[in-house]
């Protein structure tokens, strides 16, 4: 049983993979929860938008059009953040520092539907998705060029994405981003005391404790971290120790599907709307190395606090010293395990 002072009484936890602490606390959630559950207006999107650059057979800003997809379609992003063709070089001029960075940066759309989230399509369409996502970071990783895949999801508006047809980003780069350069640095180390895996060791003592346990299956594990920063900010691990999307087998990456599936549909029932969020894959590196520390895992960080309505900032205190919760990550896994649909 875990130390009650923890539900009670301002305290910070450690997050294991990035070295980072968060302020809770937990006092200023005591009172009974008041959260609106007032359904938002589900905004009846059509299965066919025809001024959307994703839906099938529509024309991109940059001139080329869609194929007619039936199921999942990549293309490598019109306004790519990294270029692929850019010089090396480097900028020391004193404290002045840069580097050159390249990349190659896609789209993948998960469904030709306009209409659909991944919370709304079946487990053997989001499992098209999965085998989608593991072809592409063995693809781009295989480039020279490319010693990082960042997978991610930005779902909307309030989360900045532009349009609202499903899809994902897949970001590949030359070098490891500040977050993945935190998670590789810790589980590093973790491996090279111990020998197993950071996130192995984690998840065994996650399942003794049955505490922020969301929902198991046969491969994957969904849980709100100890650490987590978001309200309602979630994880999914294999109960494997691979070290990339591309270990799996076949019938874990069903089970890996299910797994988004369930939580995302928990999403979408926690506030009667279609949840948004920022979702993630963190990943073993594809430099050269073994990289056998690396477990892969799969983050949602959803930014709703109390309602489809109220968002969570993060402002003043946690701008310039921490990120702060109020809800502890067991208060919220409570919450989420009632809308696992089963
Ligand atoms: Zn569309």
């Amino acid at each position: 049983m875990m130390n009650t002072n923890l539900q009670d009484y301002s305290h910070k936890r450690y997050n294991i993979l990035t070295g980072e602490w968060v302020l809770v606390s937990p006092h200023r959630a005591k009172r009974p929860w008041q959260g609106q559950n007032e359904a938002i207006a589900n905004e009846n999107r059509p299965l066919y938008d025809p001024s959307c650059y994703l839906c099938a057979g529509n024309t991109r800003i940059n001139g080329e059009n869609n194929p007619d997809y039936k199921d999942v379609f990549v293309f490598t992003n019109d306004f790519a953040a990294l270029q692929k063709d850019s010089p090396k070089f480097s900028v020391n001029e004193g404290l002045l520092r840069a580097e050159s960075e390249q990349g190659i940066c896609k789209v993948i759309c998960f469904s030709p539907d306009h209409s659909k989230s991944l919370a709304d399509m079946a487990v053997a369409d989001i499992h098209k998705v999965v085998s989608t996502w593991q072809k592409e970071y063995l693809t781009l990783g295989s480039n020279e060029m490319i010693n990082y895949v960042q997978i991610f999801e930005n779902k909307g508006a309030v989360m900045g994405c532009s349009n609202p047809h499903p899809h994902g980003q897949i970001w590949s780069q030359s070098t490891l981003p500040n977050e993945v350069y935190k998670k590789n640095e810790h589980q590093k180390a973790y491996y090279k005391n111990n020998n197993r895996s950071l996130l192995e060791d984690y998840l065994k003592q996650e399942l003794k404790a049955d505490e922020r346990i969301l929902y198991q299956n046969d491969s994957f594990v969904v849980l709100t971290p100890f650490w987590a920063v978001w309200p309602f900010e979630t994880m999914i691990i294999p109960k494997k120790h691979h070290r990339h999307i591309a270990e799996i087998s076949e019938e874990e990456s069903l089970g890996f599907a299910d797994a988004i599936s369930k939580i995302t549909r928990a999403y979408d029932h926690l506030f009667q709307c279609s949840f948004p969020y920022s979702s993630g894959i963190h990943q073993a590196p594809t430099n050269n190395d073994l990289n056998s520390h690396w477990h892969w895992h799969m983050s949602f960080y959803p930014p709703l606090l109390r309602s489809a309505s109220v968002k969570k900032f993060m402002v003043g205190y946690e701008m310039f010293g921490s990120p702060q919760r109020d809800i502890t990550a067991e208060q919220a896994a409570d919450r989420l395990r009632e809308l696992i649909v089963l």
